[in-house]
């Protein structure tokens, strides 16, 4: 019996003796193994801090590559990722909401569309629920109406940033799942709400709660998109949920003039812009996405375009007729011709020949030969069904050039030297119109 039993059995507290080289034999083929079979491969025989510091040398670009290399790659990184010194090694200056210097702002941007790489890397296999959980997460750092301490909303960069994160994390997902991420993120950031309320009120009744909506769209969906098609995508989720009015002010709460952290509603009733700049910087950016939709905008047919932009133009009240025919001008002809072919068909004749007297005054002002709008009236008269009607067009516009005229005269409450200059204005477009459709008429050049 004694003899079957090892020394083990009998001295429990025993330590085997073994000697030293074998033990280190024994602890390389382990490391060997585990080099061979782990993973990590030579990673899987560091100690976990080992490896957390060995990550926080790799640039973030090059982190979010490694991601993609492996599961368990991707499984530490995470975990990393969540660590106090990650924090650190991601964004070395945590971003405030304070105004910075143009060559900062455009180091937090680009931090921010790595850190968006890797988010997005790094969160492949998780569900919708969970990714929006986290970008949202982060939302809420950004928001400059959470931030006790943000002091300039128009020039903080915050949401600009959080923009281009989101961009970054969204590319290549599906439809549903962008719809949703919209929803979520509206929703949860009450901005929803906010617009709801909003195109529920007067224009202007609220200037805080516009101003935070439209730097809120802007910047989170709709500015840091890299494809056009993108941008439409955004904007026609903000604009299709509401009837064709709340379209019409949204795209002007959106895109329209803004001038002290207030959305500029009646100034395009009372002013006209003095000169081609001035005229780009009101109407540059609403023109600009009306003229995508209309070209690009696949859930959007002529007609909603032709019945948004009425709408816009209408709304507070009635815009004077030059500035609608500044924003028709930078919409371009073809919208134009869209429009001004719907009032034709409708019989409109007194407000088309309003407009193409504008527009004749905004080719001056805008330096743009008149042939512009000549080609315009000589559409439009093609568009009328009698010769009567065309006659009528015509005696119309230039009836409405005397009108002007005599308004000029009688109501005009400007210094002598504007004065003189409107007067100049109108002239010179009744004069250069008429020079040219005489052109026209009799086939010899001017
Ligand atoms: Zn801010």
């Amino acid at each position: 019996m004694m003899g079957s039993l090892s020394i083990s059995q009998i001295f429990h507290c025993k330590k085997i003796r073994r000697s030293c080289r074998l033990e280190s034999k024994e602890k390389a083929e382990t490391f060997e193994k585990r080099i061979k079979d782990g993973p990590l491969g030579y990673f899987e025989i560091l100690p976990l801090e080992l490896k957390f510091h060995l990550l926080s040398y790799i640039p973030v670009e090059d982190l979010s590559m490694l991601t993609i290399s492996s599961k368990n790659m991707r499984n530490l990184i995470e975990v990393y990722r969540l660590t106090n010194n990650a924090k650190r090694h991601l964004m070395s200056k945590p971003l405030t909401h304070t105004v910075m210097s143009i060559r900062d702002q455009i180091t937090y941007v680009e931090q921010f569309k790595k850190l968006g790489l890797l988010m997005k890397r790094s969160t492949c296999l998780y569900t919708t629920k969970d990714r929006l959980r986290i970008v949202e997460r982060f939302l809420s750092k950004y928001l400059c109406g959470n931030a006790d301490k943000c002091t300039d909303p128009t020039h903080c960069i915050a949401l600009v940033c959080f923009g281009k994160f989101l961009h970054t994390v969204l590319n290549g997902w599906d439809d549903m799942e962008l719809i949703r991420t919209f929803e979520t993120m509206s929703i949860n950031s009450y901005m929803w709400k906010n617009l709801g309320i909003i195109v529920n009120s007067k224009p202007g009744s609220n200037p805080k709660h516009e101003y935070h909506a439209r730097l809120f769209y802007r910047r989170v969906f709709l500015d840091q998109v890299e494809k056009v098609q993108d941008r439409i995508f955004w904007i026609t989720r903000i604009l299709k949920p509401w009837p064709m009015v709340h379209q019409a002010r949204l795209l002007f709460l959106l895109y329209g003039p803004v001038s002290a952290e207030e959305i500029q509603w009646y100034d395009v009733c009372e002013n006209c812009p003095a000169n081609r700049h001035q005229a780009k910087l009101c109407f540059g950016d609403i023109a600009d996405i009306l003229r995508l939709l209309h070209t690009q905008g696949k859930e959007w047919s002529e007609d909603d375009i032709i019945s948004v932009l009425d709408e816009i133009t209408s709304s507070p009240d009635d815009w004077l007729a030059e500035n609608v025919a500044h924003l028709l001008f930078q919409c371009g002809d073809q919208l134009t011709l869209k429009v001004m072919g719907s009032k034709a068909v409708n019989g409109r004749l007194a407000e088309l020949a309003s407009i193409i007297t504008s527009l004749c005054l905004v080719c001056i002002k805008q330096d743009c030969p008149m042939t512009w709008v000549t080609a315009i009236v000589h559409r439009i008269s093609s568009i009328l069904d009698s010769s009567k009607d065309k006659q009528m067009f015509m005696s119309c516009i230039i009836d409405t050039f005397r009108e002007v005229i005599i308004d000029l005269h009688e109501f005009s409450v400007d210094a002598d030297e504007d004065r003189d200059i409107d007067f100049q204005y109108v002239l010179d477009a009744q004069s250069e119109f008429l020079k040219e459709m005489l052109s026209l008429s009799t086939g010899k050049p001017t």
